[in-house]
């Protein structure tokens, strides 16, 4: 049960609005094809510990190389470690994905499945990925709790908690479940063009006049 107040529910909506009339555009930013969830996730593998841009750069090859899940799933990882190679841990993550294209052909029919339990069992996919395929791919509420949704959370005064799974407990009971998607993506995006981890443009900033962390230059 959610532990907000009245008033950090009534902030909660007020940036909810002002976030989202700010930046109205506000979407993932990992580029796949819309009607192909495996690869968006293969792009959330991709985008640990690698900016989406970057991302974006190597998927065009790697989706042209292999043009489905069962393609990936009849490769080996040292097929596709040169197409990921720029990116970091790419061993790791052409691992994953094989490993988990594997597991979609094997178990699932070739169709990723739309539980995020089930989600979360595949190589790759942890608790935050699954939130964003779900969100993204099928549309169902989730607030994917990154680092930039985190420490904006915690600025606006909407958490105090630092773990994500419990961030994310609370985000989603303040908002309305048909707003969690849209909630996601404008914190993120105010995370990366205005809330930076450092020296955030407080002074730009659309929401400065309800923030409780107005004029923070580090990182908390
Ligand atoms: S006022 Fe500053 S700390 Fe608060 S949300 Fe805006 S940029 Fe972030």
């Amino acid at each position: 049960m959610s532990k907000a107040t009245g008033q950090t529910k009534n902030n909660a909506l007020w940036f909810l609005d002002t976030l989202s009339a700010r930046f109205p555009e506000a979407k993932i930013e990992l580029n796949y094809h819309k009607k192909d969830p495996w690869q968006l996730l293969v792009a959330v593998v991709l985008s640990a510990q690698a900016t989406d841009k970057k991302v974006n750069e190597v998927t065009p090859a790697l989706f042209k190389a292999f043009k489905n899940v069962q393609a990936f799933a009849q490769a080996t990882p040292q097929a596709v470690e040169p197409y990921v190679h720029s990116l970091g841990f790419f061993r790791n993550k052409s691992k994953s994905i094989v490993g988990a294209a594997r597991m979609i052909v094997e178990q699932f029919g070739g169709r990723l499945p739309r539980e995020r339990a089930l989600l979360e069992q595949i190589p790759g996919v942890g608790a935050k990925s699954a939130a964003v395929i779900i969100a993204n791919a099928f549309g169902e509420p989730a607030i994917a709790v990154d680092t930039h949704v985190g420490r904006v959370a915690r600025r606006l005064g909407l958490t105090k908690e630092k773990d994500p799974s419990k961030v994310e407990a609370e985000l989603t009971a303040l908002w309305p479940r048909d707003r969690l998607i849209e909630a996601h993506h404008v914190l993120i995006w105010h995370g990366r063009r205005i809330c930076f981890a450092r020296k955030p443009a407080c002074s730009t900033c659309p929401v400065n006049g309800r923030c409780p962390r107005v004029g923070v230059t580090t990182f908390s």
